[in-house]
This record gives C-alpha cells, sequence and structure tokens, in this order.
C-alpha cells in the first residue's frame, strides 16, 4: 500500500466548463476524486488525484487547471516524505516578513532569482528548505539576517 497520510486535503472545485472531444462542445464537467500513484525520481508516491468527466457522455477531459493542480498533489507527496517545505510555506514567507521575493532572495545570500524559483513551484534542496523553514518559524532568525546584511553593507 503507499502511504498517503496527511495529503488528502478537500480542495473545492466549482463546476466547470470545458471541450469534450467525444461531444464535440462544450460541456458541464463533473470533478471525482481518486487515489492515484505516480513516480517522481525514481520512487512512487500516492497523492489524490482530480479527474474531470464530461456530464452529457462520461468521458474523461483533461483541463490544464486540473492537470497542474494534481501534480503539486504529486509534489507535496513528495515533500512530505521527504521532509521538504511545502509550497504553502514557501509563499506565506515573504508575506509574514513583507518583503520582496528577490531582496528575501539576497538576503539568504542566494542568487536572485533562486527565492522566485521555489516561490513558483521548484523544489529546494534539503539544506535550502531547512533555511526557508527556519525563517519561516523563527523572527528571530529573520531579523539577525537583516542585521547581518546591514553591517556588512557599511
Ligand atoms: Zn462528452
Amino acid at each position: 500500500m503507499v502511504n498517503t497520510t496527511g495529503i488528502h486535503k478537500v480542495r473545492t472545485i466549482m463546476s466547470r466548463i470545458a471541450f469534450c472531444m467525444e461531444c464535440r462542445q462544450d460541456v458541464n464537467l463533473s470533478l471525482r476524486g481518486k487515489t492515484d500513484s505516480a513516480e517522481l525520481k525514481g520512487e512512487v508516491y500516492g497523492f489524490t488525484s482530480q479527474n474531470a468527466y464530461c456530464n452529457e457522455c462520461g468521458t474523461e477531459v483533461c483541463v490544464p487547471e486540473i492537470e497542474d493542480e494534481n501534480l503539486k498533489a504529486l509534489y507535496d507527496a513528495y515533500r512530505q516524505r521527504h521532509g521538504i517545505i511545502s509550497l504553502d510555506d514557501i509563499r506565506a514567507i515573504p508575506e509574514k516578513y513583507n518583503i520582496g521575493k528577490r531582496r528575501l532572495s539576497l538576503l539568504l545570500g542566494w542568487g536572485g532569482q533562486t527565492f522566485s524559483r521555489y516561490y513558483d513551484g521548484d523544489m529546494p534542496a534539503k539544506q535550502y528548505s531547512e533555511t526557508l523553514r527556519r525563517i519561516l518559524a523563527d523572527p528571530a532568525y529573520y531579523l539577525s539576517l537583516l542585521e547581518r546584511k546591514k553591517q556588512s553593507s557599511y
């Protein structure tokens, strides 16, 4: 059995309309979650995927946004197993400290685009992930980085 503990999130996806290849017209879709698994970097991960079906004929319809969501669910499973900070947590950091992505990246001593890439979904390496976790959990650590930066620029 594939371990899917903790990654079952209730995702509210409104009913939507898409083009059905079978019906040759725009149709209403029904979304159904199913237990899925996929391989990532040589390991298999279980996650809950959403699949959209045509309300008229029942054919599965491919919706790019839903595919993106499913990919995100797979990556969440990977992050969880490897102890990598979640995307939601990464995105909470600039908001928490009211700092721009580029400035934050430079503050951490990284390249100017590094944090932005993680923010957009790139998987940080363990070491980078630990730094991000720490900065989110520990405002004193964030302030110490700010202080250090200030001193080094004089
Ligand atoms: Zn159809």
